[in-house]
């Protein structure tokens, strides 16, 4: 027999841990709620009869946001054989809290008491034997993460799909009690349903999505009326308040009855958390810890894996072999020039990001593993909330530390749809893996590597976020309040070397991948446009290539970027190229100025011409306005894709990629024009002027008060 195990519980509870554990997959397992969105399906290693479904994690079966509706439909409307709900028993009374509803919905329950290695490690006992009466279910003390328990959860599922029934053990209050059994027997769509307790409840709640498509026979809304105003009276309170209440009333109960915890104080972790939260010691010590992140991977150890890869590598022994090679079967100036300028100049650009790459992301998913980045969002939520946004909208945004696509996906977790395209538009800010690469590449070629560069980069970034989360809450099209943020903050542990690793090399593979594809095809193409001329000839790269097809086009657009201070062919192409995949930033600069060099073998290493070429292109300050441009600028085609699926709405997207230009124009004027006065490379200027006014309307916009009945701004105007 074929069985349906729906894996439940609240977000952080370990339920992806558990179905990984279970199935043998590799499914994403982060440490903060929205990283299951969808919900996904295996079967059982060893055993294809038994199906498992990993469901986004809910707090409640009253779901308010997308990913909540994924989890209440499916529980609802698909009928699994069996529930696992999965309890972390190291939170146990708030994971209750869905528990007693997910016993009411007439579906055979298994509890999966998750967590128990942090139960016992911290000396408390539950009481299985007690719990399982108080709850009317099996419960199983499992630890996803260590392997125990697994078997026997799985025993016990396949015993409950047999017995088909699940009665309910917690009772409310005898009038509530008395109350659904009316409700029940007086509409009649709720006989012989086996999920006509459920519904009861939800009728005397009120829930309104529920309600939206509740079928009543004549006369029968009224009678439910009746029933649940007098007991609203009885209890002086609103129906959804008096179910609560019950609820924390019953949990309460059970958890003084079957949990006998050793220490009352502090945890380690609380300890930890004092500091590391601490209202004023949080941002300093997030900015060391960052500062430390992009110092070891961008300046120190990523670098001389990247230099070699650069000089070495793709700078020597790749080229000069092949070469050599190609002369010596006689190919064409030309093919050699497409495969050794072209394809391994441009590829090879961003295959020496590589080293960078992973030990930045092997950092990250450390701070990740044990616990750090559930706080930042936590600690920023503090900060947001000031601002009128919530903390809610950070973690889509450290989601898009390792790319904007699953970030930009991860929004599905806010229910406030204002916030949520809100938090759309900002995500791609965030430096992905891609814009690395850019950032290790500005570093190099203008701040001689200097190791504050990547950091400021990386603040920068979030600086921009906060801003843009300001001006854009001020306007009518999103103001509101903040969506409130819960979030359970993991126990501190270990970080598991499973999990850092296999998060790092996603990355790199993936990193990897799209330079074997995307970048080698985009490669080719910019080296066949920059060795023809509009009437095909072949020019040599040796030759001023500013005649060429990509050169003219460059040029023609370049002025546009002028008062940016990044006004050349060269940087502009670089920028549209950046369309296709940030990288390609890079692997497009490095055919464009890798060329002249590299067909004699005693010159420059083809990284050194790179950051030679372009690093003479222009100013520091020009670079630096050049990297922030690239960094708020409308992100890849791949994220706009996402932008597009999740905004849903055509005028959406385009506001979301009409901001994301006007801002990252308006900085980088800003930056660049400001920036030249200060240091006395420019005199006062019209440009001066507009960016002078440029920044006064950003002020403005970010400090005024707001008032929703006056407000007459349209966002895309104002930015201008
Ligand atoms: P989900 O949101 O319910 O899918 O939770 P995840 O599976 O993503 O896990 C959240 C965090 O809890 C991860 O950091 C896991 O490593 C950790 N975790 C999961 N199960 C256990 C467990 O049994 N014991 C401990 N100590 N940690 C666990
Ligand atoms: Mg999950």
């Amino acid at each position: 027999m074929k069985i349906n195990i729906a894996l439940a519980g609240n977000p952080n509870s370990g339920k992806t841990t558990m179905f990984n554990a279970l199935t043998g997959s590799a499914q994403y397992v982060g440490n903060w709620p929205g990283v299951t969105v969808e919900k996904k399906e295996g079967t059982v290693k060893g055993d294809k009869d038994t199906n498992i479904i990993d469901l986004p994690g809910i707090y409640s079966l009253s779901p308010y946001t997308l990913e909540e509706v994924v989890s209440r439909d499916y529980l609802l409307t698909e009928k699994p054989d069996v529930i696992i709900d999965m309890v972390d028993a190291s939170n146990i009374e708030r994971n209750l809290y869905l528990t007693t509803q997910v016993l009411e919905l007439g579906i055979p329950v298994v509890i999966a008491l998750n967590m128990i290695d942090v139960v016992r490690k911290r000396g408390d006992v539950i009481d299985i034997k007690k719990l399982e009466k108080r709850l009317g279910c099996k419960v199983v003390e499992t630890s996803a993460l260590k392997g125990i328990g697994l078997k026997e959860l799985i025993e016990e599922c396949k015993k409950a799909a047999d017995i088909k029934e699940s009665k309910p053990v917690h009772n409310f209050n005898s009038d509530v009690e008395a109350a659904l059994s009316e409700i029940e027997s007086s509409v009649s769509s709720l006989q012989d349903n086996p999920n006509a307790r459920w519904f009861a409840i939800k009728l005397l709640e009120q829930d309104i999505k529920v309600m939206e498509t509740f079928q009543y026979g004549p006369g029968e809304k009224e009678k439910v009326d009746i029933i649940r105003e007098r007991l609203e009276k009885a209890h002086d309170d609103d129906g959804e308040s008096i179910i609560t209440n019950e609820r924390y009333l019953f949990i309460g109960d059970v958890v003084s009855d079957t949990v006998k915890k050793k220490h009352v104080g502090m945890t380690t972790s609380d300890k930890i958390d004092r500091i590391v939260t601490n209202r004023f010691l949080a941002l300093p010590i997030f900015a060391a810890v960052m500062f430390l992140v992009y110092y070891v991977s961008i300046s120190t150890i990523g670098t001389w894996g990247t230099d070699w890869v650069n000089d070495v590598l793709f700078g020597e022994i790749v080229p000069d072999n092949l070469n050599a090679f190609l002369e010596g079967i006689g190919t064409s100036e030309m093919v050699q020039s497409l495969i050794v300028d072209g394809i391994v100049g441009g590829v090879g650009a961003v295959l020496g990001f590589l080293p960078q790459i992973i030990v930045l992301f092997l950092c990250l998913s450390i701070l990740e593993d044990i616990g750090y980045m559930a706080r930042i969002a936590f600690i920023m939520d503090r900060i947001f909330r000031k601002f009128g946004l919530s903390g809610k909208s950070f973690i889509p945004i450290l989601i898009g530390t390792g790319c904007s696509v699953p970030g930009i996906i991860g929004t599905r977790t806010i229910e406030n749809d204002k916030d949520r395209r809100m938090t759309i538009i900002v995500t791609s800010f965030m430096p992905c893996s891609a814009k690395i690469p850019i950032i290790a590449l500005i570093t190099a070629a203008f701040f001689d590597g200097k190791f504050w560069v990547a950091p400021l980069a990386y603040f920068t970034a979030i600086l921009g976020i906060i801003v843009s989360g300001i001006i854009l809450k001020k306007t009518s099209l999103f103001a509101g309040d903040p969506a409130p943020f819960v979030m359970e903050l993991p126990q501190y542990h270990a970080p598991s070397p499973k999990n850092v690793i296999r998060h790092t090399y996603d990355r790199a593979k993936a990193f990897v991948v799209k330079a074997g594809t995307i970048i080698l095809a985009a490669t080719v193409v910019i080296w066949f446009l920059m060795s023809f001329t509009p009437s095909f000839e072949y020019i040599s790269f040796e030759d001023d290539s500013s005649g060429s097809l990509l050169g003219i086009i460059g040029s023609a657009i370049a002025p546009l970027f002028a008062p940016l201070g990044f006004g050349k062919w060269e940087p502009t192409v670089a920028t549209f190229t950046g369309l296709i995949a940030k990288e390609q930033l890079v692997s497009t600069l490095s055919v464009i100025t890798g060329g002249a060099a590299d067909l004699d073998p005693d010159a420059v290493s083809e990284a050194g011409d790179l950051l030679s070429t372009f690093g003479g292109m222009l100013t520091a300050l020009g670079g630096f306005s050049f990297l922030i441009f690239n960094l708020f600028n409308t992100p890849c085609f791949a994220a706009i894709g996402a932008i597009r699926r999740e905004m849903d709405s055509p005028k959406w997207t385009f506001f979301a990629i009409a901001y994301q230009l006007v801002f990252s124009y308006a900085v980088s004027l800003v930056i660049f024009q400001i920036g030249s006065l200060i240091l006395g490379q420019a005199t006062f200027g019209l440009w001066s002027v507009i960016a002078i006014i440029v920044a006064i309307c950003m002020l403005f916009l970010l400090f005024r008060s707001y008032n929703p009945g006056k407000d007459k701004f349209k966002p895309a105007i104002a930015n201008n």
